[in-house]
């Protein structure tokens, strides 16, 4: 999200855990400005899309990230269960963090995961 009452790196928080944006924690994009950070997204990924486990689509609530409702598995924010990523954006936006040079992210499950 982007919190109009903070400043620099404040200014963009995550929407699942509320962490500002810094040099250790990458986000990506959603729509409307929403974010999902780094960590989260590694939680995300390996519950939803390695484990199978999270949500099953919750009535009347879009991912927040793709603004969609679709009968997947998606992952609810630990501080806040109405705020879901659904699992299609979780890999999506792991390929995205994954590709990104500036960042040392892997996906979970890989070769490289530590
Ligand atoms: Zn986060
Ligand atoms: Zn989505």
């Amino acid at each position: 999200m982007h919190d109009h009452d903070a400043e620099g790196n404040a200014y963009f928080k995550c929407d699942f855990c509320r962490s500002p944006w810094s040099e250790e924690r990458p986000m990506v994009e959603g729509h409307r400005g929403s974010l999902i950070c780094g960590p989260c997204l590694r939680v995300a990924y390996r519950e939803v899309v390695l484990g199978g486990g999270g949500v099953g689509a919750v009535s009347g609530v879009a991912c927040v990230l793709c603004l969609q409702t679709n009968d997947v598995r998606h992952w609810p924010s630990p501080l806040d269960a109405s705020v879901i990523a659904c699992e299609g954006c979780i890999t999506r936006a792991a390929r995205t963090l994954e590709k990104d040079p500036d960042f040392d992210w892997v996906r979970p499950g890989t070769d490289q995961d530590s």
